[in-house]
């Protein structure tokens, strides 16, 4: 089974008078984390993190920061294209395993709902999810939240009967060069006349 790894980090300042999003959910607390979304910090660190995985880029390339589109927007859009780039890509998520690194409000007495809450979000059992979190000591932090997270992946195994088509087309032998061109020639007359495509322009503007 191929299975990849990725890793994300984010950080934002806290401000005062901004509603506190972490983990998907709206916390009690005077400040909350500046952003041009609702910087919520986890979920932009395992979106980069699941992105990271498949290659397919970051947070950033996705959803600029200039973009009106996305000021306050939910960090939860941002997860889902992050599954769905990584779908696309073939694979599914293993688990994830997050930091958060802030001083306050304190994630211990609510990491379980938070787990609860990006599992739900991810698409996972909640044994697919670790939330932890430390205080920025000795790091001169204390107005910012940091959070890295790392995400397994694994390639989603393909139906058996999707398999044996595959294996009965590879079995195939290879087409021969001179069948093709007598092919060719007894449809277009001469083995070196090509019918150039017509197409019809209105059809593709
Ligand atoms: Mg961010």
């Amino acid at each position: 089974m191929e299975t990849r790894i990725g890793f994300g980090f984010d950080s934002h300042e806290f401000k005062p008078g901004v509603p506190l999003h972490i983990g998907g959910l709206a916390l009690d607390h005077p400040e909350g984390l500046a952003g041009h979304s609702d910087g919520d910090v986890l979920l932009h660190a395992i979106t980069d993190a699941l992105l990271g995985a498949v290659a397919a880029g970051d947070i950033g390339n996705f959803f600029p920061p200039g973009d009106p589109r996305w000021k306050d927007a939910d960090s939860a859009i941002f997860l889902k294209l992050a599954i769905e780039e990584l779908e696309h890509a073939g694979f599914r998520l293993v688990n994830v395993d997050t930091t958060l690194i802030l001083n306050a409000p304190k994630i211990g007495p609510i990491a379980s709902e938070m787990r609860a809450r990006v599992a739900d979000l991810l698409g996972v059992d909640l044994s697919r999810v670790s939330i932890k979190a430390k205080t920025p000591e000795g790091l001169g932090l204390d107005h910012v939240a940091q959070c890295h997270a790392v995400a397994l992946v694994e390639r989603v195994p393909e139906p058996e009967e999707l398999k044996s088509i595959t294996a009965e087309i590879e079995a195939e032998p290879p087409l021969d060069d001179d069948v093709v061109e007598d092919l060719l020639s007894s449809v277009h007359g001469s083995p070196k006349k090509r019918v150039a495509p017509v197409y019809d322009t209105e059809d593709i503007t």
